[in-house]
């Protein structure tokens, strides 16, 4: 059975994150001189510049901020989805993650706390998902 929808391009700053989450942890890159936490991960750290940059694991709790319902496939690979469930997730340690909300519930609200929850898609691959908690 092969995958059709697209995959992150796995490189040498992301492999920690994608590593991880196959083994359902989720990783979010840290600065160890100001204390920044951030998805996704970059080069240097936004706040102070710093490069030597590590990893630290989430809670993986956090709460909705935002979240549409896709009718539309822009991907062939959606089509069998629709509609699915785009989310916006503040995670308690700060960075935000878009993502997908797994639950087809009607009764959602700003702010309801969620959890999450990984899809492993591919040999390689694990998507971070969300659901209500
Ligand atoms: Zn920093």
């Amino acid at each position: 059975m092969s995958y059709n929808k697209p995959l992150p391009r796995l490189d040498t700053l992301n492999k920690p994150f994608w590593s991880a989450a196959k083994e359902g942890k989720l990783l979010l890159q840290h600065c160890p001189a100001c204390g920044d936490t951030r998805f996704p991960p970059g080069p240097v750290c936004p706040k102070c510049l710093a490069g030597d940059q590590d990893w630290v694991e989430s809670s993986g709790k956090g709460t909705l901020e935002s979240w549409i319902d896709m009718h539309r496939a822009y991907w062939d690979g959606f089509k069998d989805d629709l509609p699915y469930r785009v989310c916006l997730v503040r995670l308690e340690e700060g960075p935000v993650m878009v993502s997908n909300l797994v639950d087809k519930t009607e009764n959602l609200r700003m702010g309801a706390p969620v959890k999450v929850v990984f899809d492993a898609v591919t040999e390689d691959v694990t998507l971070p998902k969300f659901t209500l908690a």
